[in-house]
């Protein structure tokens, strides 16, 4: 199956491909793929077998949906990507800046185990073959891969996470727990809700102006004439991986918009909270 995703013109296009040819499509960054080191990727909502408005492949019961059929996607986008889904670790997102660093006993946690955590918004790893898992439909993905310390993270990114700067918590985490230097890691910006659907009130746009420089400001937020505001998350991570210290080619950012593509994605926006969960996949190989 050919999948044709609606694409936004900007800075990157087709930073983001989809690999469509087997019964489990995926997006995936070429960035990453071409450094050999890492298995990844991004769902669809295609592939799976869950139903009603988690058709098809949703990876969250906490929804509603039948744990059997959520445990049925996960082998079969794992088998997909190449990895186990006994060797996943899986967030537990509740819009923080928390991130977790797993270990050999975090393999299975969230999918052969019960998670002993909570409020988890980031996982990071050196450890081979541990696969990260993080959750979207509309918030944004970060994926990170320091190539010459050999550490991977995922970060969860939403509007709450992006005024908090997640992006930069991550990289310095990673600076701290593993030494990694900020010029040597590559970033991708997944696919979440890009600002031509991204309308929010003026008390959201508050809490930007005060995160962000007059610079930045206005490549992030665009006021209209009813006083509402439209949002660019894609740019206001972009500015904070930068701001972080990585550099402008290791950085990916998607030109897929969940809320544009709402047969092959889950957006909370396009269905007003009636909706499955993507996922996004990280290990180190
Ligand atoms: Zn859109």
């Amino acid at each position: 199956m050919k999948l044709e995703f609606k694409r936004k013109d900007g800075i990157n296009t087709h930073a983001i491909e989809c690999r469509d040819e087997g019964p489990v499509p995926y997006l995936y960054f070429p960035l990453l793929e071409r450094t050999g080191a890492v298995r990844h990727g991004f769902s669809t909502k295609l592939g799976g077998v869950s139903r009603g408005e988690f058709a098809t492949l949703n990876f969250t019961s906490t929804r509603g949906d039948d744990p059997e059929a959520v445990a049925e996607n996960y082998r079969r986008f794992a088998a997909a990507i190449g990895v186990n889904e006994k060797d996943m670790v899986l967030s537990w997102q509740t819009h923080t800046t928390n991130i977790r660093i797993c270990t050999e006993a975090d393999r299975g946690m969230g999918i052969t185990k019960a998670r002993p955590y909570g409020d988890v918004d980031g996982l990071m790893t050196d450890v081979p073959g541990l696969v990260l898992v993080t959750f979207y439909a509309d918030c944004v993905p970060l994926y990170f891969f320091d190539p010459v310390k050999k550490v991977i993270a995922l970060s969860h990114s939403g509007w709450k996470g992006t005024v908090n700067r997640m992006g930069e918590v991550t990289v310095r985490k990673m600076q701290e727990v593993y030494g990694s230097d900020p010029a040597d890691i590559l970033a991708c910006i997944g696919p979440s809700i890009c600002r031509d659907c991204y309308e929010i009130g003026s008390d959201v746009a508050m809490e930007f102006e005060k995160a962000f420089s007059s610079d930045s400001l206005p490549g992030i937020l665009k006021e209209r004439p009813d006083g509402k505001y439209q949002l660019d998350l894609w740019e206001a991570n972009r500015v904070i991986l930068s701001e972080a210290g990585i550099l402008k080619d290791h950085v990916a950012v998607t030109d897929i918009c969940t809320c544009c593509n709402p047969d092959l994605l889950f957006s909370h926006r396009a269905t007003a909270g009636r909706r499955g969960n993507l996922g996004a996949f990280l290990s180190l190989c």
